[in-house]
């Protein structure tokens, strides 16, 4: 019997048959979104940390090593198999369930495979949301290991802030369970040990429960088109956007002319409000409330009003505002990716800086790029609010020399990007994606030595064979 028929005799005795996914049906698992394709030895499929754990005793009692995949929409591939065909991948898609919704505490306690749109659908029934906003629908298990931001951490911040609670398995022999679950909003009783799986990809263990702090459903939102007069005004009319609209600001999102070109290009449906002549760069502003219509009855009329005429006649720096439908504009943005991959062969940066230093940041690589690699288009758009740009860059279909002559300029092009934002912006190669065997060889080139060597030791802490995982942090 071979080690792979073995192993699957192994897990039949171990886990119900609904586990065990066939090796036919196992490809969709074994690819990522982005980037990883690779071969799993098995998919398993737990349905309940019983069961998770039986699988992690084994894995550790036998030396086989283990990756753990949410719902798979992370960007960095981390949530496929390498392609030694050696490591088991445990989807926690069946672990599901929303164990309690404290609708007093404004919180919710969900297995770690509850997907994020499952939350958020029980939450609005108490008028309540997990405010992560993203394109993509993740677990909360995935969200917890890479620690999502999303278009709306401006005014909600990330899973870390809203994270009250967390309950994880070791991956040692016993299966340890480490669990807090009480949510308390203050508890300052010692080390708060959750922090540690939160952001680094399920390297230091599974989690299995997370208590989510919830937030209010907006009641109603409005949203503008925010025209800056120059990229050096960005940040001056956000600090005016928040000094004015205070808690209401939701959403601050930057869009460059070609990101939006391609998405009307592409997207033929989208209303393009600027009638044809797009501005360099525009900001999608959103304005959201929770407070109900009776008390403030003209808030959407007003919130128009703060952007709208207001802000221009305040600001030099605004040359151009448009009110609308909050879902047109959120249509616009939500086809640029799409656009700018039907465009060409996209070449993907997620970057942040200091957002004071985002204009500087693009002002310098537009310079470099024009002048380095001039064949390259800039359709960059993200969350300029927080400081953050998915920096990408379109190598236009009619351009396109063969792979093996795009592959060194496109390395040649990333190294150049990420030094200067690491070295020349004090920036991040990483925003809010993760590290991933798709970013191993930036982390290990810009990750400052005394914190490598910090998480290394960590990490062998908690996973002393290095069987966990397909980074090495
Ligand atoms: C269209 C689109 C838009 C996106 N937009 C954003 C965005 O705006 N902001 C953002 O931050 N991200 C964004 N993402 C990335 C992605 O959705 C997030 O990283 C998400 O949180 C991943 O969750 P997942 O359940 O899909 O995890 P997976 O992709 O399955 O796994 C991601 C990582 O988490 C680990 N992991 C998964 N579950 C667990 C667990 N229970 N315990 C321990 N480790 C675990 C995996 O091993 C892997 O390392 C986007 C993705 C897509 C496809």
């Amino acid at each position: 019997m071979s080690a792979r028929s073995a192993m699957m005799a192994d897990l039949a005795g171990l886990l119900d048959h609904r586990a065990l996914v066939a090796p036919e049906d196992a490809p969709p698992y074994e690819q990522g979104y982005r980037y990883g394709a690779g071969c799993a030895a098995s998919v398993v499929r737990p349905a309940s940390i019983a069961e998770l754990r039986a699988i992690v005793t084994y894995c550790c009692r036998n030396d086989i090593g283990f990756l753990v995949q949410g719902a798979n929409s992370g960007l960095v591939g981390a949530s496929t198999p390498d392609d030694s065909g050696d490591q088991l991948l445990i989807n926690l898609t069946r672990m599901t369930g929303i164990e309690e919704l404290d609708v007093l505490d404004r919180a919710a306690t969900v297995l770690a495979g509850t997907r994020l749109s499952a939350v958020n659908a029980a939450a609005a029934s108490h008028q309540l949301c997990f405010p992560i906003d993203l394109g993509a629908d993740p677990t909360i298990g995935g969200m917890v290991a890479t620690n999502t931001g999303g278009a709306r951490m401006l005014r909600y911040g990330d899973v870390r802030r809203n994270l009250l609670g967390l309950e994880v398995v070791l991956a040692d022999a016993d299966a340890t369970i480490v669990t807090d679950l009480a949510g308390l909003r203050k508890d300052n009783s010692g080390f708060d040990w959750k922090q540690i799986f939160v952001g680094t990809g399920g390297a230091f263990g599974i989690v299995t429960r997370a208590r989510i702090e919830l937030h209010h459903l907006p009641q109603r939102t409005t949203a503008a088109l925010v025209v800056p007069r120059g990229q050096e005004a960005v940040p001056r009319i956000i600090a005016l956007l928040e000094t004015a609209l205070g808690d209401g600001l939701t959403a601050c999102e930057g869009m460059s002319r070609n990101a939006m070109r391609a998405a009307f290009d592409h997207h033929p449906s989208l209303r393009d409000p600027f009638g044809g002549r797009i501005p360099d760069y525009v900001l999608l502003v959103e304005l959201g409330t929770s407070m109900p219509e009776a008390i403030l009855p003209d808030l959407d009329a007003a919130l128009a009003e703060a952007i709208g005429s207001a802000l221009v006649g305040a600001s030099p720096d605004i040359e151009d505002v448009l009110v609308g439908r909050p879902a047109d504009f959120w249509a616009i943005r939500h086809s640029i990716s799409d656009g700018i991959a039907r465009s060409g062969q996209v070449i993907a940066f997620d970057i942040a800086v200091q957002r004071s230093k985002l204009p500087a940041f693009r002002s310098a690589a537009l310079a470099m790029l024009a002048s380095d690699f001039p064949q390259i288009q800039v359709c960059d758009f993200g969350h300029c609010g927080d400081g953050g740009d998915h920096f990408n860059l379109v190598w236009p279909t009619c351009d396109l020399p063969p792979e093996a002559e795009r592959r060194p300029v496109i390395e040649a092009l990333r190294g150049a990007i990420y030094d200067l934002v690491v070295f020349g912006f004090g920036g991040t190669y990483s925003a809010e994606h993760g590290v991933g065997p798709h970013n191993q060889e930036y982390y290990d080139r810009y990750k400052p030595e005394p914190a490598r060597a910090l998480s290394g030791r960590l990490q062998s802490m908690f996973d002393e064979k290095g069987l966990m995982g397909n980074v090495r942090l």
